[in-house]
């Protein structure tokens, strides 16, 4: 059965970059069924005002969740704040977006610290694992054979692909980002496996190169250019995708 963009919908690191655009497009997008989480570390926040104002322009669509992805008692609160609103129901889609790539510049290996590396594979790598070990998504999903699938999104890059390495390491070292990314792979291609059983397909998407904080101003793609492609690639997707790295228009990445 493929996915489909309704029930609820959970998108980390909603405050800003590919996570609110995500956000946006899901409420112009989705029917009444549909509900989106939008997580953020700050609510309340600066950083948080374009989703609070988006908020505001779909009454009763939107609800924003404080989610720090790296501190494991946030999760929790966060779990719980949705859990209480959807019941048994369970999550339809989550999208583990939020990521970190420090050092901020090139991340060369002279230039990275055992600290970079511990807090990027925290965020990037532990705090989706422990999202989606809390057991979001409905006990039925697995029961109910004639509905849709539910799906597990991470967020990678094209830079974590071990093969493609040699063509794209001169361009962008990235120590910390690039191998926290690689082991986001492994994460998705195991609970692919795991998963199976509950009729939840997990697949990496790399967004592109795109205009964001994280990606820069000389990126070649909006960040409305991608999330169209992402959204278009996620509502297609099928058991034949589980546990693949796709790019945002579908293509698959060698890992
Ligand atoms: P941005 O830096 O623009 O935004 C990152 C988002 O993640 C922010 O909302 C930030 O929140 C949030 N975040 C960071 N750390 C945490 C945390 N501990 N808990 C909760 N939220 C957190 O990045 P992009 O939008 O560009 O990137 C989104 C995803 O896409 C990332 O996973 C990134 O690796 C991936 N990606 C991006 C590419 C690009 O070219 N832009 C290319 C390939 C992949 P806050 O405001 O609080 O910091």
């Amino acid at each position: 059965m493929p996915v489909e963009l309704k029930g609820n919908i959970l998108v980390t690191g909603a405050n800003r970059g590919l996570g609110l655009e995500l956000v946006k497009q899901l409420a112009e997008t989705t029917g009444q069924e549909a509900h989106i989480y939008a997580c953020s570390r700050e609510p309340e926040g600066s950083r948080t005002e374009a989703l609070r104002q988006l908020t505001t322009r779909h009454p009763g669509k939107i609800t924003i969740i404080k989610l720090d992805v790296a501190d494991e008692e946030s999760i929790s609160a966060a779990v719980q704040a949705v859990q209480d609103q959807i019941g048994d129901a369970g999550l339809n889609i989550l999208i583990n977006n939020a990521g970190i790539r420090k050092p901020a510049l090139s991340g060369a290996l002279s230039a990275t610290k055992k600290n970079d590396m511990m807090e990027v594979y925290e965020t990037n790598v532990v705090g989706p694992f422990t999202i989606a070990k809390v057991g979001l998504f409905s006990a039925e999903v697995g029961n109910d054979k004639t509905a849709c699938s539910s799906a597990i999104i991470n967020i990678s890059t094209a830079i974590s692909s071990i093969e493609k390495c040699p063509e794209t390491f001169s361009a962008a070292q990235m120590y910390p980002y690039r191998i926290s990314k690689a082991a986001l792979n492994m994460l998705t291609r195991c609970q692919a496996e795991d998963f199976k059983t509950h009729n939840i397909v997990v697949t990496a998407i790399h967004p592109g190169w795109v205009q964001t904080e994280m990606g820069g101003e000389n990126a070649p793609l909006t960040t409305v250019d991608s999330v169209l492609g992402m959204l278009s690639v996620i509502s297609s997707l099928s058991n034949k995708d589980r546990g693949m790295l796709l790019d945002w228009q579908g293509n698959t990445i060698p890992w």
